[in-house]
C-alpha cells in the first residue's frame, strides 16, 4: 500500500528523484537531502507506514530487515569498525517531519551528543 501524497512513497516509486544506494522488494535506502553527518542514509519500507506508532505485528518484520540492510550499508561505507547509529523519530517531541516510517543510518564522524 502506498500513499499518493507521501514524499517517501514518491521516492520509493521513483516519482521523485533521490540518491538511492540500495533497494530490494521490501525497502529503499537513499541519501538524506540534508546530511547531519558524513554518512546519513534513510532506509524506508516500500509499504506506506506512517510511523512507529501505527506499526502492526504484520508489518514489524520490516524493522528487522532494515537493521540488516543498515549493517550492510554501514560496512560498505567503511563504518564497520568505527561505529554508527540508527534513529527512528516518531511524533512531535522526537521531531518527525516526514510521516512515512524511516530509519536514519548515521556515521562517519564522532557523535558526541549522545542521546542515551
Ligand atoms: P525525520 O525528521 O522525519 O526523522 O526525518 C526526515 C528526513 O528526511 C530529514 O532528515 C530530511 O532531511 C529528509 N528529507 C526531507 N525531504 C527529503 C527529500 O526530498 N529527499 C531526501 N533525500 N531526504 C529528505
Ligand atoms: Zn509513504
Amino acid at each position: 500500500m502506498t500513499d499518493p501524497n507521501c514524499l517517501f512513497c514518491k521516492i520509493a516509486s521513483k516519482q521523485i528523484p533521490a540518491s538511492i544506494v540500495f533497494e530490494d522488494d521490501q525497502v529503499v535506502a537513499f541519501k538524506d537531502i540534508s546530511p547531519q553527518v558524513p554518512v546519513h542514509i534513510l532506509i524506508v519500507p516500500k509499504e506506506h507506514i506512517p510511523g512507529l506508532d501505527t506499526l502492526t505485528p504484520a508489518q514489524a518484520p520490516v524493522l528487522g530487515h532494515i537493521a540488516l540492510v543498515a549493517k550492510e550499508l554501514a560496512r560498505k561505507a567503511g563504518l564497520g569498525e568505527r561505529g554508527w547509529r540508527l534513529v527512528a523519530n516518531y511524533g512531535p517531541d522526537a521531531g518527525q517531519t516526514v510521516f512515512h516510517l524511516h530509519v536514519h543510518l548515521l556515521g562517519g564522524a564522532p557523535m558526541a551528543g549522545k542521546m542515551v
